[in-house]
């Protein structure tokens, strides 16, 4: 059974379903999806988000700013609070993405370091959006190395990058972009990262993987995914489920502390 290490729970087009979560995720649990990491990016509705992870125990939560947010230079005088919160399982997501957002780059580096120094204090780890911003990513979680580890998340770098941040104690999570026709590179890196370092995600409602794009993302089309990390890594998608799941309790373990069979 499949771990999807990164999903917007609350941002789901729950229209096919009528309306209801339940049924959604149900429909990932037949596709064999049984885990759900609900990557909190409205710290104004933490209430909310809570709701979501306490009313099923196979979701966890996690809480950042994302670097796209449009209020990213005004401070979230909660985050630290929440952060802290004992159904939190991490800190994020946050980084940088120059990709649609070059003009903001000092704003972006306050955040990220922000949310670095709150992963810090809390004791857990913290999950990186980072696009078009390969050395301010290093840089910075190069300087937090011995105290905060973490997943560089939907990873588009290139391969330097990715093996740079596994040295640094990273994790590298791969989602429906490594399906993408274009995506030789992000294959390449699929097969190259270390075995015990590998996650993947769907960033569920964007990014659906072929043969779904065009459509609104789901966590149910995680094994998309998954089926052509397993092709490029030689092994079979039974197996590459095996080992993410392990490799997402290892650096999520405050998910596994709840979870009656790892
Ligand atoms: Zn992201
Ligand atoms: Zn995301």
């Amino acid at each position: 059974m499949y771990i999807d290490s990164h999903c917007h729970l609350d941002h789901l087009d729950l229209e096919p379903y009528g309306g209801s979560l339940d049924a959604a995720l149900d429909s990932a649990r037949q596709a064999g999806v049984s885990g759900f990491l609900l990557i909190g990016i409205d710290s104004h509705r933490f209430d909310e988000l809570l709701a979501i992870e306490s009313a099923y125990p196979d979701v966890w939560l996690s809480i950042g700013k994302h670097p796209l947010d449009e209020k990213l230079e005004q401070p979230a005088p909660q985050l630290a609070k929440q952060a802290a919160h004992p159904s939190v399982v991490a800190v994020g997501e946050t980084g940088l993405d120059y990709h649609y957002a070059p003009d903001q780059r000092q704003e972006q580096l306050d955040s990220f370091r922000e949310h670095l120094n709150i992963a810090a204090q809390v004791n857990k780890p913290v999950i990186v959006h980072s696009r078009a911003a390969k050395q301010d990513t290093l840089d910075l979680i190069g300087e937090y190395q011995t105290r905060v580890r973490g997943v560089l998340h939907c990873f588009t770098e290139d391969l330097d990058m990715a093996m740079q941040a596994v040295e640094l104690g990273y994790y590298i999570s791969l989602s429906g972009i490594v399906t993408f026709r274009n995506a030789d590179a992000l294959r390449e890196v699929a097969a190259a990262v270390p075995a015990d370092r590998l996650l993947i995600e769907t960033d569920s409602p964007w990014l659906a993987p072929v043969p779904h794009r065009g459509r609104k993302n789901e966590p149910k089309y995680l094994p998309d995914v998954a089926r052509v990390v397993a092709e490029q890594r030689e092994m079979s998608p039974r197996q590459l489920a095996d080992l993410t799941r392990a490799n997402f309790f290892d650096l999520f373990a405050l998910a596994g502390a709840g979870e009656s069979n790892p």
